[in-house]
């Protein structure tokens, strides 16, 4: 119980801390900060430093959970809304995933709010990802599939899926299915670049199907690998 406690007040901190950085801004993003506890997603070792604002090892994997500020940025340029069905690229974690689905769905009833799918192509991370979403209460929203995502879900499917697609690993460029896979009038994030750092670019997809982009930030993450992404050497 106490330390539920502490770690709601430290919660509470980075929240405070992320918005006089300017990085959380809406209500909606606010209250996902606040209601998901990130110590649930977190390496079991590494829970202590749960609420530091940096990326932290997924245990051997080579996989981080991103920076909390990074995932703040993230979601306020998303612009999501309840209802909305969103494609995750990298679940790691799931806390990402968690925090999505807290704003698209926060009443969690299955039928009638927002999804999340998330693709994870590490078999030791999915089973990682979906026991955290059971724990916390997000396994009903949240979808966690393995594949390769560079090729959508459902894979190399040319229909257009979803409001929101997001790209939580380093790409060399936009993979063409997810273009294909986002609604007229959707938003796809995605950090563009080499292996060392990207331009987290923000498309959004016009009603004639043609792409307006936006640099977001600089940034960096663990590579995107697959089909239409870095090769695994
Ligand atoms: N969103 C995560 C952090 C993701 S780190 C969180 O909140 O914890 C990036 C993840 O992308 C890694 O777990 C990596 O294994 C995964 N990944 C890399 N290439 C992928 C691909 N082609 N398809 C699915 N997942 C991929």
């Amino acid at each position: 119980m106490k330390i539920e406690y502490e770690f709601k007040k430290q919660r509470e901190l980075m929240v405070k801390a992320l918005i006089r950085e300017g990085v959380l801004k809406s209500k909606e993003v606010k209250r996902a900060f606040l209601t998901v506890p990130r110590e649930e997603f977190v390496w079991p070792d590494m829970k202590s430093s749960a609420y530091y604002d940096t990326p932290l090892p997924l245990g051997a994997t080579g996989q981080t959970i991103s920076a909390p500020h990074m995932v703040a940025i993230m979601l306020e340029e998303m612009w999501l809304e309840e209802g909305m069905l969103v494609l995750e690229i990298g679940a790691g974690s799931g806390y990402s995933a968690a925090l999505t689905a807290e704003i698209v769905n926060p009443t969690g009833f299955k039928d009638s709010g927002g999804q999340v799918v998330t693709i994870e192509r590490v078999r030791s991370l999915i089973e990682f990802a979906k026991s955290n979403l059971e724990k916390t209460g997000y396994a009903d929203r949240v979808k966690v599939v393995e594949g390769d995502g560079t090729l959508g879900y459902p894979e190399e499917c040319e229909e257009e899926i979803y409001d929101r697609i997001v790209v939580t690993a380093a790409a060399p460029k936009t993979p063409i299915f997810l273009k294909k896979q986002l609604k007229r009038g959707g938003i796809l994030l995605i950090p563009v670049g080499d292996l060392y750092i990207q331009r987290l670019m923000k498309l959004t997809k016009s009603e004639d199907g043609s792409f307006k982009s936006k640099h977001v930030c600089d940034c960096m993450f663990v590579p995107l690998i697959g089909c239409d992404g870095y090769q695994n050497s």
